[in-house]
C-alpha cells in the first residue's frame, strides 16, 4: 500500500489499492467479504452469489490470477503522472448500473488509469467519455459523462460489466484469465436474467465472453457460434424469454479516434437492442 491521498470528490484519504469497506464511493465490499485466492475459490464464492450486491462485493475482493491482480496493484502504486495526487482503486472492477437491467453491456477489462483508477465500469478515461455519452442520449445514463465513483451518475435500465475484471498488461488478458474469471459473468448473467432483454457486445472479446456465458446458461447459442461484427444481431432464446445480442466496435481510442466507430454507429448500435435498427 502507497501512503493516502484524497479522493478528488469525497476528499476522504485513501491508500492504493483501496481497502475494501473504507468509504470509496459504490464500494460493494467490506472487509469481512471473502476473497477467491484461485479459479476453484472464484467459482465457488460467484456460484454462491444469492445477489448482486454479494457477487459484486465478491468479485471486488477477487485474487485468484497472480499477474492481474500484481499488475492492477502496480499500476495503482506507480500512478500515471496526471493522477499522481489521486488514489487508485487497484481492486477488480464490479458491474456497474441498474440492478434490475433489461440491457446489459459486455466490454473487455477495465483499463489501468480508467476503472482501475476510479473503480467503476468506464470511468475516467475516454472510452468512458464515448459510451456514457451514448448511453445517455439514449436515454440509459443519468449524466452525458462518468469521471469518478460518486459523482451521481446512474444508469436506468441498464448494466455495465466485463468479462475479465482486472486491468490487464497491454489489455490483454490470456486465456485462462479469461476462463478464470469466466463464473463472475456467467453468475451476473444469471442473477438478470429473469429481465434482461438484450446484450451490447463492445469488441470481439466482449461477443466471444457473451456468448460462451450464453451457452454455459443453458440458451440456445446457433452453431457455429454466430460471427461478431459491427451491428450484427443474433436471438438467443432462453428458457422463459429471447434475448437480442447486438454487436459493436469496442469505444476504445483506437477505434474512436480513427473514425472506425463515430457516434452515428454506436447510437445506431444502441437503438437495435431494442429492435430499432436504423437503415
Ligand atoms: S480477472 Fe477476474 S478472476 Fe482474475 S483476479 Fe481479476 S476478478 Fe479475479
Amino acid at each position: 500500500m502507497t501512503r493516502e491521498l484524497p479522493h478528488p470528490l469525497t476528499r476522504a484519504l485513501f491508500a492504493s489499492p483501496a481497502a475494501p469497506g473504507t468509504g470509496w464511493p459504490g464500494d460493494p465490499a467490506t472487509a469481512a467479504t471473502p476473497v477467491a485466492q484461485n479459479a476453484a475459490e472464484a467459482a465457488h464464492l460467484s456460484a454462491a452469489a444469492g445477489g448482486l450486491a454479494e457477487l459484486d462485493a465478491a468479485v471486488s475482493r477477487c485474487r485468484a490470477c497472480p499477474r492481474l491482480v500484481a499488475w492492477r496493484e502496480q499500476v495503482a502504486q506507480d500512478k500515471r503522472a496526471a493522477y499522481a495526487d489521486q488514489p487508485y482503486w487497484g481492486r477488480p472492477v464490479p458491474g456497474f448500473g441498474d440492478p434490475a437491467a433489461r440491457v446489459l453491456v459486455v466490454g473487455l477489462a477495465p483499463a489501468a488509469h480508467g476503472g482501475n483508477r476510479t473503480g467503476r465500469m468506464f470511468t475516467g478515461d475516454r472510452s468512458g467519455d464515448w459510451l456514457y455519452a451514448a448511453l445517455h442520449r439514449a436515454g440509459y445514463a443519468a449524466l452525458p459523462t462518468s469521471d469518478h465513483a460518486g459523482d451521481g451518475q446512474r444508469l436506468v435500465g441498464l448494466r455495465i460489466t466485463a468479462p475479465v475484471r482486472c486491468a490487464p498488461p497491454a489489455n490483454r488478458p490470456t486465456t485462462l484469465e479469461r476462463r478464470t474469471c469466466a463464473p463472475w459473468l456467467d453468475r451476473e448473467l444469471a442473477l438478470l436474467e429473469p429481465h434482461l432483454r438484450a446484450v451490447l457486445a463492445l469488441g470481439s472479446i466482449g461477443w466471444s465472453a457473451a456468448l460462451g456465458a450464453a451457452r454455459r446458461r443453458g440458451w440456445r447459442v446457433p452453431v457455429p457460434a454466430p460471427r461478431f461484427g459491427h451491428g450484427a444481431v443474433v436471438e438467443l432464446p432462453t428458457p422463459g424469454s429471447v434475448v437480442r445480442l447486438v454487436g459493436s466496435y469496442h469505444v476504445s481510442q483506437q477505434n474512436t479516434f480513427t473514425g472506425r466507430l463515430t457516434e452515428p454507429m454506436l447510437d445506431a448500435a444502441i437503438s437495435a437492442l431494442d429492435g430499432h435498427e436504423r437503415q
